[in-house]
């Protein structure tokens, strides 16, 4: 008897068959690296991580990139029997939670982005991203590294492993010798692109002859390099067509080198941009392609999988925010899936500063083994003052636990600064944050009251165990002649549209919000985020023609608002510099291109009816602006917690309230999800 297919996501819980093997639905966990395999204990906490999203009904994992060699340099490495014992505490982890649930390991060889002298490329050119220049390969040192992929897929099979995925994308050692700027060989690998694809497919033929046919074989190919000069359509196309008769199982698309300057998974991505790449490069082949890149919620995976763009769909971080995303939506669930908003800034970003990769929507992404909610044994009346990210995540968390939890806010809605967050463009997925939140306060049954401004009198005859207050922060009001003037506003009234803001502005610090604020009001017409053809426009890419690299030639064109800006620091570091180490570059980018002046170095003197008054390296200026909006930080506000003091009511101070410097929602969601954890 066949299974009826899923009422509402039939292509995503269609089984596909591999031939030796099936996968029993369409839903990929993509490769991350988490860091975890380098901390001690890290096998077991890997272990825990890959169980629970095994529990949480995805049907593949790829782990996160592992070396072959030392050249390869990523950190952890696969090429000995003790490396593959290692791995088996996460093969079996897996595989206890349901045999049918495939875990493939990536085989990443950084190539010129490695982190050690002993780097290899297939010539000396450096990466634009490194410091170091690689050591060309001679004849043996390529056969040594064939041999050396090879052995580490022997090595993942012992492992336990169902499969490897083999990374030739991004910048890495085999995406290397299939362009000219960084193959300059003269060989068998090198010159015309015949040889430049010997050594990929060189690598795939002969894991294949290693492995044996039962064995799933995943090729990761950049079918959209994003390079000026990087792959032409008919290379990406001969290359797959070439790995499939070398042995590979499935084709998984790529959108990216690291150093290309198109933004291709933060936030202001438009959800699924590139799956009609992916679906192009499907027609030409016979085996199963993966797409990828902001596919975040179910129904975008089957709207992908429906129109024939991919027979399955990675998503990767999505899985990081909400470990049970697949089980929620087949379930019908989806309005409990915490979803990810491709902020990078607890993924990404801690994976680039060597840090521990978490989520900052789900800090127990990898801390499953640290960070438990278990039911309260002791469970207390808890009040919560504040609504905002932190507040939420403590109310929802001490409530899951069992705890009776009442949640303040003086707002009409939930979400504290969030709801400032959501309004500007490229931000719109802050709403699934407060969607999610909204949900889980029915679901854990928070009792939530709202238009409410709690005062310590109220809380003490509450008859609270417990007192949590949440109440953010107060904007900073810089010390400066003149701020009352009637040309200064504040970022909070700009983003509610509260004031009008003039052709000509200044805005007064060039932290996270001075970026967004100034953002928002050079924007015009739809956000890129919601429109792949605006993006595309935006960002200088061409889906349709595909030129190499999807961008050469192509001349970026956006719309703005007709406005001056001048964005301003006193600090005399680059602007921009404390922005996310993975998407600063793209919020800097995007205010260059629309003609921002971001200015650093700048000592305010007064703001008067003539403008603002400043000094730049001692010189003195008048900005002659219409607007000035501050945007200078913020300082807690903590009142509550200070009348509180004395009262004999066990309180703690979480989020803004208890720290606003360089406090964001990370650092408030983070903080709110252990004390609740522990109360
Ligand atoms: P808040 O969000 O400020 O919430 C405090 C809540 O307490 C408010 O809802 C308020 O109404 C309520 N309240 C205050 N006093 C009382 C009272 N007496 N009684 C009842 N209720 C009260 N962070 C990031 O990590 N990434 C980003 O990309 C990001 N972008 C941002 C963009 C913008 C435009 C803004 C403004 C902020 C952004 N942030 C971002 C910062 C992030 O929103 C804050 O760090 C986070 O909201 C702090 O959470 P919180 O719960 O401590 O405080
Ligand atoms: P912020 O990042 O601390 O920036 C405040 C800015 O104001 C700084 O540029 C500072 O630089 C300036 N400033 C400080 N005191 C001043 C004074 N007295 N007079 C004039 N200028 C002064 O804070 P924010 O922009 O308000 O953001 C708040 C939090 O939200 C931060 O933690 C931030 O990370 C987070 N957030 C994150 C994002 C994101 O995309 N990740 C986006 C928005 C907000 P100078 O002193 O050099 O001028
Ligand atoms: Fe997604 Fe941000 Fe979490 Fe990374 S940190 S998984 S981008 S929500």
């Amino acid at each position: 008897m066949t299974a009826q297919p899923h009422s509402k996501y039939p292509h995503l819980f269609t089984p596909l068959d591999l031939g030796f093997t099936q996968l029993k639905n369409r839903a990929l966990m993509g490769s991350m690296h988490t860091g975890l395999e380098e901390v001690e204990g890290g096998f077991e906490r890997l272990a825990a991580y890959f169980a629970e999203r095994a529990r949480g009904g995805v049907g593949m994992m790829i782990t996160g990139g592992i070396s072959p060699n030392e050249e390869g340099g990523m950190g952890s490495e696969m090429s000995t029997p003790k490396h593959a014992q290692e791995h088996r505490q996460v093969t079996e982890a897996v595989h206890g939670v349901d045999p049918n649930i495939k875990i493939c390991m990536q085989i990443l060889h950084a190539g010129p982005l490695a982190h050690t002298p002993k780097l290899v490329g297939p010539s000396a050119v450096r990466s634009r991203l490194s410091k170091l220049v690689p050591n060309a390969l001679d004849e043996a040192g390529v056969q040594k590294q064939i041999n050396d992929h090879v052995q580490c897929a022997k090595m993942a099979k012992l492992a336990g492993y169902d499969g490897v995925e083999i990374i030739g994308s991004a910048g890495y050692l085999l995406s290397t010798f299939l362009v000219e700027k960084t193959n300059q060989r003269e060989d068998q690998w090198g010159g015309n692109y015949e040889n430049r694809m010997r050594f990929p497919l060189e690598i795939m033929r002969r894991c294949r002859a290693e492995v044996g046919p039962n064995f799933i074989l995943i090729f990761r190919i950049a079918a959209m390099d994003m390079l000026q000069g990087g792959m032409s359509w008919d290379e990406v196309v001969l290359l797959a067509k070439e790995m499939e008769k070398a042995g590979a199982t499935i084709i998984s698309t790529h959108f990216t080198w690291h150093e290309s300057a198109v933004p291709t998974i933060a936030t202001m991505v438009p959800r699924a941009a590139f799956s009609g790449v992916t679906g192009r490069l499907r027609k030409e082949l016979n085996i199963p392609c993966i797409t990828s890149n902001r596919i975040n919620m179910p129904d975008v995976a089957e709207t992908v999988l429906a129109s024939g763009e991919a027979d399955i769909v990675s998503m990767a971080r999505p899985m990081l925010a909400d470990a049970e995303l697949v089980k929620k939506a087949f379930e019908g669930r989806e309005d409990e899936i915490n979803t990810c908003i491709a902020c990078n800034q607890a993924c990404l970003d801690h994976s680039f500063e060597g840090k521990e990769v978490s989520c900052l929507v789900n800090p127990r992404a990898c801390h499953e083994t640290v960070l438990n909610y278990e039911p309260s044994q002791a469970p207390k009346k808890i009040a919560v003052v504040g609504a905002g990210p932190a507040g939420l995540a403590y109310a929802t968390v001490a409530a899951e636990r069992g705890h009776s939890v009442s949640l303040f806010d003086v707002g009409i809605e939930i979400g504290g600064q969030f709801n400032l967050a959501k309004q500007v463009p490229g931000k719109e997925e802050f709403y699934e944050t407060l969607r999610y939140y909204a949900r889980m306060l029915e679901v854990n049954q928070v009792n939530l009251h709202l238009n409410t401004r709690v005062s310590a009198n109220d809380l003490q005859q509450g008859g609270y165990d417990h007192v949590v207050v949440a109440t953010g922060i107060t904007p900073r009001v810089p010390d400066i002649e003149g701020i009352d003037h009637s040309k200064v506003v504040s970022y909070i009234d700009v983003i509610r549209g509260n004031v009008e803001v003039g052709k000509i502005v200044a805005v007064m610090g060039a932290g996270g919000i001075g970026f967004d604020v100034t953002e928002l009001i050079m924007h015009s017409g739809v956000s890129a985020a919601m429109d792949k053809e605006v993006f595309a426009r935006e960002w200088g890419v061409d889906f349709k023609n595909h030129p190499r690299g999807g961008v050469t030639g192509v001349v970026p064109h956006i719309v703005v608002a007709e406005r001056q800006v001048y964005l301003l620091q006193r600090k005399s570091t680059p602007v921009g510099r404390g922005l996310g180490k993975t998407t600063g570059w793209t919020h800097r980018m995007s205010l260059a291109k629309r003609g921002v002046q971001m200015i650093n170095g700048v000592e305010y003197h007064r703001i008067d009816d003539q403008g603002l008054h400043i000094s730049i390296d001692g010189q003195p200026q008048v900005l002659e602006v219409d607007t000035v909006i501050v945007c200078a930080g913020q300082t807690p506000a903590r009142g509550l917690f200070d009348e509180l003091a004395g009262s004999g009511i066990a309180t703690s101070l979480i989020g803004g309230a208890f720290e606003a410097a360089e406090l964001d929602a990370k650092a408030a969601i983070k903080q709110a999800s252990y004390l609740a954890a522990a109360v």
